[in-house]
């Protein structure tokens, strides 16, 4: 396949977690609609109140349990190539929760992983058809498997990037003076999809003191001139995605540039996104990784303005595991996705965040955004 994973990493990603599942000593590993399943599978399927689920059983056969119509976009997906993964079909006025029972070991006590989005009613359902049962979550042996990206894997996030810096050149080079934060959203939107992305996941469009929010909602605000204009856009190509934080300063109808104290933090900001890219390489903790950003900022004198984690894991989810934060202290293996974004915020001012998608190596940190990081001041026109 030349754009996508290949059924045999399915495979191959199938059987890790059927061995992880014996590791923690599980009954069976229970994977509703969500990233999880996609991971395993590449099935993006319906959520909703029809029971959806794969079983990964320590022993014995997997299985999926669908809803008959259902079926065939199942059978469709490439995890279930090779009859790798027998349905169990049921049908519209069956009990799909009497499936269970026979699919997995009777091995006594029974212990089951269930995938974090998996809905409050199913667990419920499934607690009944399972009773005497003790329940964990599947992240706990997935989430370590699924951070450390393949060689595919990072092909798709790079394609994703690369999508992404283009539809932001785009938004850059205007217009935008004169326009609302959300006519500039739906532009957003409109450049990630033409740049190559399947989806628009989010647009952060926020203009003069509304950039000194780190998650604004594009609003009915005009971008005007002699103001920053910060951009935090994203899309899903191939399932993977892409998140990109840009802030360019629109000149003055005079062309002039930024005042002093808007170059002093977009300055700092870049300095310590440096500092941090610099410093991603295996072995390095996460909280690390944060501290390296973190007290660059710190010494300029904006510690406190710097109010949230340096990043977050990227790959089938826009937020995933690693976390990039104070008190994490694990570190960082080679594959390990994840976004690298520091930022001041300068409430009823203006703020900043530089924001770039990066893979650790065995050699070190590895940008996967392009895009241009220097203050850039833009006509707006
Ligand atoms: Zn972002
Ligand atoms: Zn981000």
């Amino acid at each position: 396949m030349s754009d996508g994973i290949s059924a045999a990493r399915y495979a191959e990603r199938l059987l890790r977690a059927k061995a992880a599942v014996a590791e923690a000593e599980a009954t069976a590993m229970l994977v509703g609609v969500g990233p999880e399943l996609e991971w395993l599978t590449g099935y993006a399927a319906h959520g909703g109140e029809r029971l959806n689920l794969l079983v990964i059983p320590a022993e014995g056969p997997l299985g999926y349990i669908s809803p008959r119509l259902e079926a065939p976009a199942a059978l469709a997906a490439p995890g279930f190539a090779d009859g790798r993964l027998p349905l169990h079909v049921w049908d519209e006025t069956d009990d799909p929760f009497l499936l269970m029972p026979p699919l997995v070991s009777p091995r006594e006590p029974l212990r089951f992983l269930v995938s974090d989005g998996l809905r409050a009613a199913f667990v419920l359902a499934l607690q009944t058809a399972l009773p005497g049962s003790g329940w964990g979550l599947a992240s706990d042996v997935l989430a370590p498997l699924r951070r450390v990206k393949d060689a595919e894997e990072i092909v798709l996030l790079r394609a994703a990037a690369q999508a992404a810096d283009r539809a932001m050149e785009r938004i850059i080079s205007g217009p935008l003076v004169g326009r609302t934060e959300a006519e500039v959203a739906r532009d957003v939107r409109d450049a990630l999809v033409e740049e190559g992305h399947d989806t628009a996941e989010f647009a952060i469009v926020a203009s003069g003191p509304n950039s000194a929010s780190p998650h604004h909602e594009p609003s009915q605000r005009l971008i005007a001139t002699g103001e920053p204009l910060l951009l935090d856009i994203g899309g899903r190509r191939a399932g993977y995605n892409s998140d990109i934080t840009r802030t360019v300063w629109i000149a003055a109808e005079d062309g002039a540039g930024p005042e002093p104290g808007f170059r002093e933090i977009y300055e700092l900001t870049a300095s310590g996104q440096a500092a941090a890219r610099a410093a991603v390489r295996p072995g390095v903790t996460f909280e690390a990784l944060d501290a390296s950003a973190r007290e660059v900022i710190a010494a300029g004198g904006y510690g406190d303005h710097f109010i949230h984690r340096l990043g977050h894991g990227l790959g089938l989810e826009v937020h995933e595991e690693p976390y990039l934060v104070a008190g994490n202290h694990e570190v960082a293996v080679a594959g390990n996705t994840f976004s690298c974004e520091p930022g001041i915020y300068l409430g009823g001012r203006y703020g900043v965040r530089i924001e770039d998608a990066m893979v650790c190596t065995a050699e070190g940190g590895e940008s996967l955004n392009e895009a241009p990081r220097e203050l850039r001041v833009v006509s707006g026109r």
